[in-house]
């Protein structure tokens, strides 16, 4: 039996309306996250990963950004057309969201532990010694002791406060966490820890995430699928291994030469030529054919559509005709 996707983007575009011209953020974006699992969306900086997560809890700040067209359907609703006080029942209590800095999360005039029961009563309908023994509870799961209940956030490290931050967002036990870069903040010994407990809780919790980054290496740690995202769109998404064993878009390919492989001896990284192009002024066909080594004449006409390669690998490249088996 195939599996329904708990979360699904489909078409997606979302522009920022600036002085300079309208950025086109997010075109045509397709996305589909399964229950209980991770999914890491990975691209560079300003590829739109940020505002594809934003999109995804209607966040995207209006003015300047609109989402133009396209729906982002949980558990088949369509958020994008959802009235605002229906919305705000499925933000940060079915779906929750961890910022890149645990400081902009935090308020430092609060106590951690009354920050996370402010959270629980917001969404769930508990007294207020339930919420607090509940808010104790998820310091503990994070392995914060509960003596610390009363602390302010300037008395904790940068890795105890994103622990702080991932109980705020799982003490409504979210069917869908989202993480934008959580771990990028923070040195790397404690980067490691905050991956191994999200992964701990995730099993725990039985949550399905969406870890966004730029870090192919955490992919590999915490993610079972991936998509990979290039100027607005994700343009590769495919099963973890099958996508690091045979990458198929010129540039995923790319992005794997580009970094060091520990199992291989490699004279020299090959680096993909050229740059992100300007998102106000994005080329013709597919945004990758200025720096593709394989681009044909249809690439600078035509943006190519999805093609299946298998159940659960996809690419948008016309090396790739639709309907075409690949593998
Ligand atoms: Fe390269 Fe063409 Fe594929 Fe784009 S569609 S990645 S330009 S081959």
């Amino acid at each position: 039996m195939t599996k329904k996707p708990l979360l699904e983007i489909k078409n997606l575009h979302v522009h920022y309306i600036t002085n300079e011209g309208t950025v086109q953020a997010i075109n045509d974006l397709n996305l589909e996250l399964y229950p209980g699992e991770t999914l890491g969306l990975v691209g560079e900086t300003g590829a739109g990963k940020t505002t594809t997560a934003l999109a995804m809890m209607r966040l995207v700040p209006n003015p300047p950004g609109k989402i133009v067209s396209g729906e982002v359907l949980y558990k088949g609703k369509n958020l994008v057309e959802m009235k605002e006080a229906d919305l705000r029942k499925i933000r940060g209590n079915q779906i929750s969201m961890i910022f890149q800095d645990p400081m902009t999360s935090l308020n430092p005039i609060m106590t951690v532990g009354d920050q996370i029961r402010e959270g629980i009563m917001l969404h769930q309908k508990v007294d207020k010694a339930t919420a607090t023994k509940r808010a104790m509870d998820m310091l503990e799961v994070v392995g914060i002791p509960m003596e610390r209940y009363d602390e302010y956030p300037h008395q904790f490290s940068g890795g105890m406060k994103q622990r702080v931050v991932i109980a705020i967002s799982l003490s409504c036990n979210p069917e869908i966490l989202i993480a934008d870069e959580p771990t990028t903040a923070l040195d790397v010994t404690i980067q490691a820890q905050v991956l191994q407990l999200m992964e701990n809780l995730k099993v725990e919790f039985d949550t399905s995430m969406l870890m966004i980054t730029h870090d192919l290496g955490v992919v590999a740690k915490v993610c079972d699928h991936v998509a990979i995202m290039y100027a607005g769109t994700v343009i590769e998404h495919a099963q973890k291994h099958k996508l690091y064993r045979t990458p198929k878009h010129p540039y995923t390919i790319g992005l794997f030469e580009s970094i060091p492989n520990v199992h291989e001896t490699t004279e020299r990284l090959k680096p993909i030529i050229g740059l992100m192009p300007d998102p106000t002024d994005l080329p013709t066909g597919c945004t990758f054919h200025p720096r593709c080594p394989h681009a044909m004449d249809i690439c600078k006409v035509e943006f190519p559509e999805v093609t299946h390669l298998s159940d659960e690998h996809w690419v948008r490249c016309h090396l790739y005709p639709a309907d075409k088996e690949v593998e």
